[in-house]
């Protein structure tokens, strides 16, 4: 129960730290503090299997983290909103709603988005990556309709092309007309190891999947994508997959920012004492890192801590990211690439091993 004594928390956002800390708080509770957490829909999907789910190898079930549940079983509040925005002098997160709501202590954990604005044609035909969960409700729809497929997926670095491999997947048993294309502006997979990329372009070849390098895209429309050089390409799902681009209202926040992402020193605290970030909105000024679910998941256990922490007043712990990390990227079927430290596997063995952490992931909440 909420007394007037309790300090509020208010968690923004269910990204992949968010759910780990509200699964830790239901092995140990918080003593005098109320939890809200804020999250457009009761779930959030799991990006370890979006590529398996595209690919049909899961449910939309399997993939999605209830949000609604894990809230629930720790006293918290699972407000269906949007911040749009913060009044840190005031302790006050702004709600698409028109609603506030005050807090004591706060984390950010919102994630990115793979919108690309600057592109006509963009907003009213093309599919960001991310946000995960619009992304699958639309691909799903979309895998389910009849007629032609003609997809294009904008932007060749790991993940354009995890996706391109899993719709490849998807439609190869479609019996209409199916194309798949992987576009860059120079070449895919650039900041990959040379290993990693051979593999990898070798996997998109036996998916069907047309690599266009060089590719300068100017607009898109209803049917097609349109190249500066005069190509129009056939396109009925334009999936945009380059860069990560911080949602826009994090400048409403009035925190220190680092190109658009919330700075946080190694407690994960931002600018203001405690104010948290964590996962892809957060920029580690300390120690850089690229954006990355890895990063978010090993948060988790310091930012609970430190959220106990800020309560008592005692002294927040830092965290260190690791400097490699074990990278499973699956190939359409039920086959994954794994690198690590130098060495690299492919094949059925690493799709076991990719799926077996995956589930045990899901299966922990
Ligand atoms: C196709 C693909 C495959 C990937 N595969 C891997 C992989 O295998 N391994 C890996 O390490 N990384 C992978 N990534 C990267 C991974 O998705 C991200 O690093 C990870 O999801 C970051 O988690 P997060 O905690 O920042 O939040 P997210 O998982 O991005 O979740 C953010 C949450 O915040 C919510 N939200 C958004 N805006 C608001 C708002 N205004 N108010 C309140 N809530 C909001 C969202 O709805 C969502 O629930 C992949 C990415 C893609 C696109």
């Amino acid at each position: 129960m909420n007394t007037s004594k309790d300090k509020n928390i208010v968690l923004v956002g269910g990204g992949h730290t968010h759910a780990l800390v509200l699964h830790a708080f239901k092995a140990e509770p918080l003593q005098d503090a109320h939890v809200t957490v804020i999250n457009p829909g009761k779930t959030a999907p799991y990006s370890g299997m979006l590529p398996g789910f595209v690919a049909g190898h899961y449910t939309r079930e399997d993939l999605d983290i209830g949000l609604a549940k894990l809230s629930s079983d720790v006293g918290a509040t699972l407000v269906d909103d949007r911040a749009i925005g913060m009044d840190q002098t005031r302790r006050k997160v702004l709600l698409e709603s028109g609603e506030t709501l005050d807090f004591d202590i706060a984390s950010v954990d919102v994630g990115i988005t793979s919108r690309m604005d600057a592109l006509p044609g963009f907003a009213e035909h093309g599919v960001p990556a991310k946000p995960l969960a619009a992304f699958s409700s639309h691909w799903d729809a979309f895998r389910r309709s009849a007629g032609t497929k003609n997809v294009v997926i904008l932007g060749g670095g790991i993940a354009g092309a995890e996706l391109a491999m899993a719709m490849a997947h998807a439609l190869r048993n479609n019996p209409a007309t199916v194309s798949v294309k992987l576009l860059d502006r120079s070449k895919i997979l650039s900041s990959n190891s040379k290993t990693a990329q051979q593999r990898i372009r070798r996997e998109l070849s036996k998916n069907s999947v047309e690599i266009i390098e060089g590719a300068d895209v100017v607009e898109l429309t209803a049917t097609n994508v349109a190249l500066a050089d005069g190509t129009r390409l056939p396109a009925n799902f334009v999936v945009g997959a380059a860069g990560a681009t911080p949602h826009e209202w994090i400048k409403n926040t009035g925190l220190k920012l680092v190109n658009g992402f919330l700075e946080v020193d190694e407690t994960l605290q931002t600018s203001v004492s405690g104010i948290f970030a964590v996962g892809d909105c957060a920029h580690m000024s300390f120690d850089p890192r690229p954006k990355a679910g890895v990063f978010a998941v090993r948060q988790a256990p310091v930012l609970t801590s430190n959220l106990r922490r800020a309560l008592s007043g005692g002294q927040l712990l830092s965290y260190t990211p690791q400097s490699d990390y074990l990278k499973l990227v699956s190939l359409g079927g039920k086959r994954a690439f794994g690198e690590k430290n130098g060495w690299a596997l492919s094949g059925r063995l690493m799709w076991w091993l990719k799926n077996k952490i995956d589930r045990d992931f899901m299966n922990q909440f």
